[in-house]
């Protein structure tokens, strides 16, 4: 074989590999799963609530997949109600406890570092007369107990802290936040998501009151979550319906996934033993960054008891972490900057502010959190693309700051502003004028229209996923691109004048293979 096809192999191993890098995100559903709810899918589409034949049958796979999730985390199956994501589970804990004691008491204590789908939850019962406390974190994210003693009072009904954080995996002692608690009659609800399969959960041993889950991120289907709810402790229906779940989650059952969930939760004892590989690999990375970059501040605690097996949160100074994260996309690895559900803002994470980093700090800052798919080859190429980026043999991506985007840039005839913001920030915020606008996800079938010879300057809100977008269409073949720094966002903000005058002017919605 001649040199030239080597170095096409070389291009195509190097630029087809796929490495999955965000299992915090969410994870592959798994083969055992997957057979299952093949099967269940096929052969079991009764209602679980009929009472014939293939009605018991589905009522049978139910029950079991409950037992399944009630070993998983040390309940009885009768404490287990399935959701529909721990959203729902998150939510339904706080506003009916809140609505049992309301007004008798009115204070709940949580952390600064939830989920959103705490925190917003909580923001909206401060609406409806519920005071809510942050009890703070050190500078690795754990709650400072003697603060939670000290806040704790008469008017506490529940205390709300994550066992594990999505973002620096972070792990809390749970059993002494419970003992205080209980201490002062104060009930527990634990957000336990990204725990399960990584680490051992016994909800019962640890007193804890309430515990969300959610089946995805543990190779599990999307779209199902389960709730823990022990044994005579308060809880009212978020929904109102059938008496499906004993009455406290109405809606006929989604038997495949609620099976699917069962058969993940039957794969935890072995997750839990990959975990300790995981762990292996994730000391072989950070010893591998800390070599490309000694100047990196690890973020994620480094005592192995107080951090999630496969976490690790990562902050490069004097690296923007959207550029980072453009380049490895580019190079098909997968990682993100902070929990799934807040990228593509231009807010940097309130997890890495809680714990004490700057703005510009959490924009230098990655998660990167492996699996089960995971192997050591993937930290081998992963770590080689950062060093790539960080010594500078990478293709040329422009960055246009705020600042810069001036009437000469918007008016200038060689420059095409293409336009990925998602449809519902389109419809809060008026585009750059000129701009064409195509869906982010679709952009390959837009293409052809985008001209060779200009400038292509791609926007979205926050620059995050415009720089994706502009490496991408780098690998395609268009020299010159550029990426709005900050996003709509950041230039709305820096430069209102210019906002007002032009946005909205003259843009254009492209239509696909036009
Ligand atoms: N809690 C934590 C800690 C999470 O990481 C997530 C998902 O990212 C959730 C709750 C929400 O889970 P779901 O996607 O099932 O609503």
């Amino acid at each position: 074989m001649e040199i030239q096809h080597f170095e096409f192999l070389k291009h195509l191993i190097r630029f087809n590999r796929q490495v999955y890098l965000d299992h915090n995100a969410t994870t592959n559903v798994s083969s055992h799963v997957r057979r299952k709810m093949d099967q269940v899918l096929k052969n079991h589409y009764g209602n679980p609530s009929s009472f014939y034949g293939i009605g018991r049958k589905s009522a049978e796979m139910l029950e079991q997949a409950r037992h399944y999730v009630a070993n998983a985390i040390h309940a009885d199956p009768h404490e287990i109600y399935f959701t529909g994501c721990a959203t729902e589970s998150n939510n339904a804990v706080l506003k009916s406890v809140s609505a049992h004691f309301f007004p008798k008491k009115k204070k709940i204590i949580s952390t600064p570092i939830e989920h959103p789908s705490v925190l917003n939850t909580l923001e909206y019962l401060e609406t409806q007369g519920i005071i809510v406390e942050y009890c703070p974190v050190d500078h690795q994210g754990r709650v400072l107990l003697a603060e939670l003693e000290k806040q704790i009072d008469e008017q506490t009904f529940l205390v709300c802290c994550m066992l594990a954080n999505n973002e620096t995996g972070v792990i809390q002692d749970i059993p002494a936040i419970t003992k205080i608690a209980r201490d002062h009659d104060v009930l527990v609800l634990s957000d336990c998501v990204q725990a399960l399969g990584k680490i051992p959960i016994d909800v019962r041993e640890w007193g804890i009151d309430y515990a969300s889950f959610s089946a995805h991120k543990l190779y599990g289907p999307k779209g199902i979550g389960a709730l823990y709810v022990k044994q005579g402790t308060p809880f009212t229906p978020l929904l109102h319906g059938g008496h499906q779940e004993h009455g406290l989650r109405a809606g006929t059952e989604s038997l495949h996934n609620i099976a699917g969930f069962g058969a993940a939760c039957q794969d935890v004892n072995n997750l839990l033993a990959d975990a300790k590989r995981i762990a292996v690999l994730k000391s072989q990375l950070i010893q591998q960054l800390k070599e490309i970059k000694p100047d990196c501040v690890i973020n994620s605690p480094e005592a192995e008891a107080e951090c999630l097996p496969n976490t690790l949160s990562i902050t490069f100074p004097g690296v923007e972490n959207a550029g980072l994260m453009g380049m490895l996309d580019y190079r098909g690895v997968a990682v993100s900057a902070g929990s799934a559900c807040s990228t593509g803002e231009d807010k940097p994470s309130h997890v890495l502010k809680a714990i004490g980093l700057s703005d510009q700090a959490a924009r230098e800052t990655i998660r990167i959190s492996l699996g089960q798919t995971t192997s050591e080859r993937d930290i081998r190429y992963m770590t080689h693309v950062v060093q790539d980026y960080m010594e500078g043999r990478t293709p040329y991506v422009n960055m246009i700051t705020p600042g810069q985007l001036n009437e000469t840039i918007l008016f200038d005839e060689k420059t095409y502003v293409l336009d990925v913001r998602p449809d519902d920030d389109r419809r809060k915020h008026k585009g750059l004028p000129n701009s064409h606008e195509v869906p982010s996800f679709a952009v390959e079938k837009y293409l052809d229209q985008l001209p060779k010879d200009k400038q292509i300057l791609v926007v979205c809100p926050g620059g995050g996923l415009s720089f994706m977008i502009a490496y991408y269409l780098k690998a395609k073949g268009f020299k010159r691109v550029s990426d709005l720094r900050g996003g709509l966002d950041g230039w709305r903000k820096r430069r209102s004048d210019l906002y007002q005058k032009y946005a909205g002017q003259n843009v254009t919605v492209l239509q696909p293979g036009k």
